[in-house]
C-alpha cells in the first residue's frame, strides 16, 4: 500500500506541474503535449478496473488469502498493488455439477469469502458496489473490490434470489456460465442435443431476469450465452450490457468469443439515448491464440485419457479423484503448450477497440479462472502495465488508455444504476407477472 501511495505521487505532480506550466504559458494543451506521458504515468493516472477473477474459489477451497504470495495462483494484493490495479470484481462461481441442488447455499458461501478479505485487509482493501465506490477506494489509494455472479443458475430461477444477490453486494451477472440453465442458453452446451434449451434464447422468465437486473441497477452481463440468448438479450435490455470476458471470434474461433457484429451490438446496447456497452477482454490463451486453441484441442483425447486413468486409479481404492489432482494434471498437459505473446491480447483490444469502438472495450482477466493459461509475460495484476505500454506503442493516446483500463467500464456502470433508477419510478409490471385482466372476475 505504501508503495503504491508513493509511486501516485509522481503522475499527479506530472500532471499538476505540466497543467501549471499550460496556465503560465497560455497555451491549450495540445495532443501532442499530453503524448508525452509516459505509460508509468498513464497507467499511474488511471482507475484500473479489473471485471472478472476467480479467486473467490481459492478463498473457500484452498484456504488462501490475499496477503498470501501467488502460489499457483493468478492474483494477490502484492501482485494488485505492483500493477496499480484499481478495482476487481471477483468472480462468484458456483460450479454446477458437484454443486447440483444446492447452488444459492455455494453462491452465498462465496460472497461471504469475498466479504470475510475484504474485512480482513480493510487496511489496503474497500468492498464498495458502484462506481462512486470504486472512486472513493481510488482517492484513499485502496483496492476497490466488488462482485458479479457467473452463471445465472445461482439464482434458483427465483427473482427473489436474485434481488438478494444485489443486496448484498453482487453487480453483474452472465445469465449462463458453460451451462445453459431453465431460461437461457449457453455457448458452452448450445449444440449438445440432449440438453434442453430455449425457444428464443430466453423463456419469458429468462426476459423478466433481464428487466429485474435493469431494474435493481444490476449489469446484464453476455459472456458464455449462446448467440441466439445474446441478441434476444439485446433486444429487450434496457441498459447497456457489458462482457465481462469475452474476446474477440474473428481472431480466434471460439464459441465463446464475439463476431465483429456481436461486438457492434455490445457498443450500440441500452436505449435509444444510450452511450452502448462494452466488452472486457478475456485474457486466457485458449481464446485469444488460434494456434493455443487448436494445439489445446489437438491434446483434448490425450488428456481426457490420463484423466480417466487417474479417476480409475481411485476408484480401484474406493476413493473419488480429488479435484485439485484433476486439475493439476490437466494444467501438466496445457503447460506444456508454448504461450501466446502479450502482442496477441493486445491485438484483440485493438479488433475490438476499431470494430467496436474504442469507448467499447476495457479488460477482464479471468485471472484465477484458466489455469494461468496467460499470454507470454502476463502473469498476474502486476503485469498490467505491459498492457498499457504496448498499447501507446500502437499509437494509442492516454486519454484512450484510461478509458480501455476503466473508463470505460465506470461509464457503463453508471448508466445501468441511471437506468435502474427510471425503471424504479416506471413500475412496469413484469412480463411472467400476471396482468389485471388475467384476475378470475368476482
Ligand atoms: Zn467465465
Amino acid at each position: 500500500m505504501q508503495t503504491r501511495a508513493l509511486l501516485a505521487v509522481p503522475a499527479s505532480l506530472f500532471l499538476a506541474a505540466s497543467a501549471a506550466a499550460y496556465a503560465q504559458n497560455a497555451v491549450k494543451p495540445s495532443p501532442k503535449m499530453t503524448a508525452k506521458l509516459t505509460p508509468e504515468q498513464v497507467q499511474q493516472s488511471a482507475i484500473v478496473i479489473d471485471t472478472h477473477a476467480d479467486t473467490p474459489q481459492r478463498f473457500v477451497d484452498e484456504n488462501f488469502d490475499l496477503g498470501d504470495p501467488l502460489g499457483n495462483g493468478d492474483f494477490n494484493l502484492e501482485s494488485a498493488h505492483k500493477g496499480n490495479l484499481g478495482a476487481e470484481f471477483f468472480a462468484i462461481w458456483v460450479d454446477p455439477v458437484p454443486n447440483k441442488g444446492q447452488f444459492a447455499r455455494r453462491t452465498l458461501i462465496l460472497i461471504d469469502s469475498v466479504k470475510q478479505q475484504a474485512a480482513k485487509h480493510s487496511d489496503q482493501v474497500m468492498l464498495v458496489t458502484s462506481p462512486e465506490g470504486i472512486e472513493l477506494a481510488h482517492r484513499e489509494h485502496k483496492l476497490a473490490v466488488l462482485m458479479g455472479i457467473e452463471g445465472g443458475h445461482s439464482i434458483e430461477d427465483s427473482l427473489a434470489l436474485l434481488r438478494d444477490y444485489y443486496a448484498l453486494g453482487v453487480r453483474y451477472m452472465t445469465l449462463t456460465w458453460a451451462n445453459s440453465n431453465n431460461w437461457a442458453d449457453s455457448s458452452g452446451d448450445v449444440d449438445e442435443p440432449n440438453i434442453p434449451h430455449t425457444k428464443e434464447g430466453l423463456t419469458e422468465f429468462g426476459k423478466d431476469v433481464v428487466y429485474e437486473m435493469n431494474r435493481l441497477g444490476m449489469m446484464v452481463d453476455i459472456s458464455h450465452v449462446s448467440d441466439k440468448t445474446f441478441y434476444r438479450t439485446l433486444v429487450i435490455s434496457r441498459a447497456p450490457v457489458i462482457a465481462s470476458h469475452s474476446a474477440a471470434r474473428a481472431l480466434c474461433d471460439a464459441p465463446r468469443n464475439m463476431t465483429d457484429d456481436m461486438l457492434r451490438a455490445v457498443a450500440n446496447s441500452g436505449g435509444p439515448n444510450s452511450k452502448g456497452g462494452v466488452i472486457q477482454v478475456n485474457f486466457y490463451s485458449g481464446f485469444l491464440s488460434q494456434a493455443y486453441r487448436d494445439a489445446s484441442k489437438a491434446q483434448q483425447s490425450e488428456v481426457n485419457k490420463a484423466v480417466q486413468d487417474l479417476k480409475d486409479k481411485y476408484k480401484a481404492e474406493g476413493k473419488e479423484a480429488p479435484p485439485a489432482e484433476i486439475q493439476k494434471l490437466q494444467r501438466q498437459f496445457a503447460d506444456r503448450i508454448p504461450r501466446p505473446p502479450l502482442s496477441m491480447l493486445i491485438d484483440h483490444i485493438d479488433h475490438i477497440a476499431k470494430v467496436a469502438g474504442v469507448d467499447h472495450v476495457g479488460l477482464g482477466s479471468d485471472f484465477d479462472g484458466v489455469q494461468s493459461q496467460l499470454p507470454e509475460g502476463l502473469d498476474s495484476p502486476a503485469d498490467l502495465p505491459k498492457i498499457t505500454a504496448a498499447l501507446m506503442q500502437r499509437g494509442y493516446s492516454a486519454e484512450d488508455c484510461r478509458k480501455i483500463l476503466g473508463g470505460n467500464l465506470l461509464r457503463v456502470f453508471r448508466e445501468v444504476e441511471q437506468v435502474g433508477k427510471e425503471l424504479q419510478a416506471e413500475n412496469r409490471p413484469r412480463i411472467t407477472d400476471k396482468q389485471p385482466f388475467d384476475k378470475p372476475q368476482k
